[in-house]
């Protein structure tokens, strides 16, 4: 096997277990390795750290995947970090779709896979999982009878792999526009070719259940509502009506559908395709108020370089949404991205309330769901973050 020798004094992290060498770490690589290929990586004096996969075209130069050196990264090995993560989730999800396998949390950089029903679909990210690819859609045959697999490999992450991106069918007949999926009994539309994501925020389903739980005869309005699944669980459990805005008019048809199929009535919500940013100013100007506001924008800063742009329009949305909320108002703001860690979204919250000037308590912190768990040697694996708060 080739070999890849680190900087002196570089080692550290690999002894924590954290997956990732960037390219300054680097020493010395054995000419001739392929990218995606398994290679060895040694310590300066040529002793022994990981086995990884390496792509010269990434910043992140290798992903490491096993610690024991006596271990061989062959086809069982794939095939039994990918059953040890199905069968984690199989006692504590009891739903029909959810993420099955989420990269580097599952000891599996690279690869994401998402159950809908019976269908699923794969993410590959890196150059590393492309060449296992094979391996892997055999042991998802295997391992969960799916009807279909379907791979959405779209991500822009890609290119910095120095990937095309490609969307395609690996196993079964075409899949359909839309499919029908069920999350905590309610029942959602979804695009897994062209949805965000890969169709869906599987991600935000606990937190759904949470923010709902708040939201009897409270007057919701769901910023970023994507395809509406805060409002429908907000208005299944008693909220009196409904306002979601998004800038998509395909979320905002999908989350009409969502609304339909839940049995819920056009006269309790109201869909507003516009940018949230001036929505939520135009509605402070002519002074309306609402009772449960829920801010779940995508991901502002992506890597920390957008952090104080980022930390500008979190701190600018919950500011307006504070000021437009009536007394003891709820208020569920969530922040995706990596960059801003759960410290300094609480900074931005202290800082829209002193702006606002309002109090506020946290009543709930919010994380991302079960099956998107967040690895210790790992932090980059921890995204989601949220704060149920009392606006007084
Ligand atoms: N709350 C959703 C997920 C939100 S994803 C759920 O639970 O499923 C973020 C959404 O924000 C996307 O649907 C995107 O179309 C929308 N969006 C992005 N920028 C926006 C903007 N400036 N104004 C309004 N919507 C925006």
């Amino acid at each position: 096997m080739k070999k890849i020798i680190l900087k002196k004094g570089r080692e550290k992290p690999v002894l924590k277990k954290h997956p990732w060498i960037f390219s300054g770490a680097i020493k010395k690589v054995d000419p001739g390795i392929i990218d995606g290929e398994i290679i060895e990586l040694c310590d300066h004096s040529s002793g022994f750290l990981a086995y990884g996969y390496y792509n010269s075209k990434s910043q992140i130069s290798i992903r490491l995947l096993e610690w024991n050196k006596d271990i061989d990264i062959n086809d069982s090995w794939w095939q039994e970090k990918i059953k040890n993560s199905i069968s984690r989730r199989d006692s504590i999800i009891k739903t029909d779709s959810y993420r099955l396998i989420f990269s580097e949390a599952d000891y599996l950089p690279g690869l994401i896979v998402d159950k809908y029903g019976d269908y699923l679909v794969m993410q590959v990210l890196t150059a590393g999982i492309e060449k296992v690819k094979e391996i892997i859609v055999n042991a998802l045959l295997d391992l969960t009878s799916p009807s279909r697999i379907f791979e959405r490999s779209d991500s822009v992450t890609r290119k910095l792999e120095g990937l095309e991106k490609t969307s395609k069918i690996l196993y079964g007949d075409s899949v359909p526009d839309s499919i029908i999926i069920n999350e905590n009994n309610f029942k959602f539309s979804v695009n897994l070719k062209e949805g965000q994501k890969t169709g869906f925020y599987l991600d935000q389903r606990r937190n759904r259940e949470v923010v709902s739980s708040f939201s009897k005869e409270r007057r919701v309005l769901d910023c970023f509502s994507y395809s509406g699944a805060f409002s429908v669980y907000s208005l299944a459990h008693g909220a009196e009506s409904s306002t979601l805005i998004d800038s998509s008019k395909q979320a905002l048809d999908l989350a009409k559908k969502n609304l339909e199929l839940n049995n819920l009535s056009d006269s309790i919500f109201e869909l507003v395709n516009e940018d949230v940013f001036k929505t939520l100013r135009k509605f402070r100007d002519c002074s309306a108020d609402f009772d449960l506001i829920i801010l779940d924008p995508p991901k502002l800063a992506p890597t920390r370089a957008q952090k104080n742009k980022a930390f500008r329009a979190y701190k600018d949305i919950n500011l307006l949404g504070m000021k437009l909320l009536t007394q003891n108002g709820i208020l569920a703001t969530f922040s995706c991205s990596g960059g801003i860690s759960q410290q300094d979204f609480r900074q931005i919250i202290f800082n829209a309330a002193r702006d606002a000037n309002r109090e506020v308590q946290i009543l709930t912190n919010l994380s991302q769901g079960v099956d998107h768990p967040i690895r210790l040697t790992c932090p980059e694996t921890e995204y989601l973050k949220g704060f149920i708060c009392r606006v007084i």
